[in-house]
């Protein structure tokens, strides 16, 4: 059986989002709801090529190890650039993020998934 990766740490989240959302309301008073999601879309792909940019496995190779590090931090930053946007939209439109994740969670709970995440047709 091979190793599940760590769940994510969220602790934290709520007040790290709540900072971003009031440095971006006021960095960007003219930001667009249509805007934040063209940038989203920028960010996906982002996100995309550092996926498949993930370097090899290091086994214990010093540069090999640093590469990853950087790897991840990359990652890190694309993947907050995405929560990021998302809340973003979430605040111009005054939407309860945390609300449609509980209601697409039960959702989703009563679809029928392969077991590699995507939807049976
Ligand atoms: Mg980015």
């Amino acid at each position: 059986m091979t190793e599940r990766p760590a769940l994510p740490n969220t602790v934290g989240l709520a007040g790290t989002m709540r900072e971003f959302m009031e440095w971006a309301r006021s960095e960007f008073p003219e930001a667009t709801t249509l805007g934040c999601h063209r940038h989203l879309e920028e960010e996906l792909l982002e996100l995309g090529a550092e996926i498949m940019r993930r370097p090899k496995e290091p086994n214990g190779d010093e540069a090999l190890e640093l590469e990853a590090a950087a790897w991840r931090i990359r990652m890190e930053n694309e993947l907050a650039d995405i929560l990021a946007l998302a809340y973003h939209v979430a605040m111009r439109e005054d939407l309860d993020v945390v609300r449609g994740l509980r209601r697409k969670l039960e959702i989703n709970k009563r679809r029928t998934w392969r077991r590699d995440g995507t939807r049976e047709k």
